[in-house]
């Protein structure tokens, strides 16, 4: 069996497994050519949900944030300029930017719902 490793505090316990996206596979993939593959499933233990959830919390917003100032800047480019050059330029800038979302990058995982959050659902299904 493969062991489990919390992506938080990096010991080795059961936990909320981490779902694979496209920016997971690729360090795997890159680890893996590398040869430095641990074979390890990524989870988030029971003490970590809170934290794994705050900094997920932060990357998604950096992505979006990052991905609508990459639009805008990327038709903007694309309305004032003439050349095929300067909108290539313009299309790497916003990749660029996109990019740089991804230093905040942070693996979603399969966390319980906010404890709370369930009796406030009820509440308002009632009013
Ligand atoms: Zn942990």
């Amino acid at each position: 069996m493969p062991k489990t490793v919390c992506i938080v505090c990096g010991k080795e316990k059961a936990g909320h497994p981490v779902q694979e996206d496209p920016v997971l596979s690729t360090i795997r993939a890159a680890k893996e050519r590398l040869g430095r593959a641990t074979g390890n499933s990524l989870v988030v233990c029971e003490d970590d949900v809170e934290a794994a959830r705050g900094k997920r919390a932060r990357f998604e917003k950096y992505l979006m944030w990052y991905g609508l100032l990459a639009a805008a800047m990327f038709f903007l480019v694309l309305y004032s300029s003439r050349s095929l050059a300067s909108i290539l330029a313009g299309a790497l800038a916003a990749a660029f930017l996109l990019a740089l979302s991804l230093v905040n990058y942070y693996p979603k995982a399969e966390l319980p719902e906010k404890r709370g959050e369930e009796s406030g659902k009820a509440a308002g299904t009632k009013a």
